[in-house]
């Protein structure tokens, strides 16, 4: 990962959405993205320029953008129709995000369209958050991982943040995800945790 004097960057054209330039880099926002916030947290957590990413949740490209800086490609799925068109518009001036509009709880529909994963990156804030990532263990290369965000509050708002998340690294490990380690985001992203899990 690009640091210059403390701050994250990535190095790729800039205007995504605004985002600060640093020289030719571009400013990564942890208060904007939940990959930045996890790097601020915990160093270890990088990216590879071969990596093969599949990216669950891609919004309107804000974090893809920066990945994308980072990997070989990105497989960005989205299923609300203005984010897509935003993406769409990310997507164009890249050469390496593969926009795909659908629904990731049905991964059988676009299953065709990817290529064996290095990474998986989830962040679709949906009840069933650990079940999404379950069906996608299929696509992930052996040895691959597994990057969780999730959102406690999305999954049960009766529950405590520390249940949810003991629940989820239960249905996980359950589904053949080896859960690694985990960082709660806060101060950036609040009642939000990453799970880093491996495929064996
Ligand atoms: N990852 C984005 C970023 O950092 O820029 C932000 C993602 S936002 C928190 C969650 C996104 O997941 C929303 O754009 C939402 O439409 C999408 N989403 C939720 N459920 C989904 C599903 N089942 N399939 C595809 N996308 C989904």
């Amino acid at each position: 990962m690009i640091d210059i004097k403390g701050t994250l960057v990535s190095e790729g054209a800039g205007g995504v959405y605004n985002e600060r330039m640093l020289g030719n880099y571009r400013v990564w926002d942890p208060y904007r993205s939940k990959l930045a916030a996890l790097w601020y947290l915990d160093k270890t957590t990088t990216l590879d320029k071969d990596e093969v990413v599949l990216y669950l949740g891609a919004a309107n490209g804000t974090t893809v953008s920066h990945v994308a800086d980072y990997v070989e490609s990105v497989y960005a799925v989205e299923f609300a129709p203005r984010p897509m068109e935003d993406l769409l518009v990310v997507a164009k001036k890249r050469k390496n995000i593969i926009p795909i509009y659908a629904d990731a709880t049905r991964p059988v529909l676009y299953a065709s369209l990817l290529e064996p994963a290095d990474l998986l990156y989830q962040d679709v804030a949906q009840p069933n958050q650990a079940g999404i990532a379950v069906k996608h263990l299929p696509f992930l290369k052996s040895g691959g991982r597994l990057i969780l965000m999730l959102k406690t509050r999305s999954v049960d708002i009766r529950k405590s943040p520390d249940e949810v998340f003991a629940d989820t690294c239960a249905e996980l490990t359950k589904g053949g995800y080896i859960v690694e380690k985990s960082t709660w985001l806060n101060p950036y992203h609040q009642d939000h945790a990453a799970i880093i899990c491996r495929k064996e």
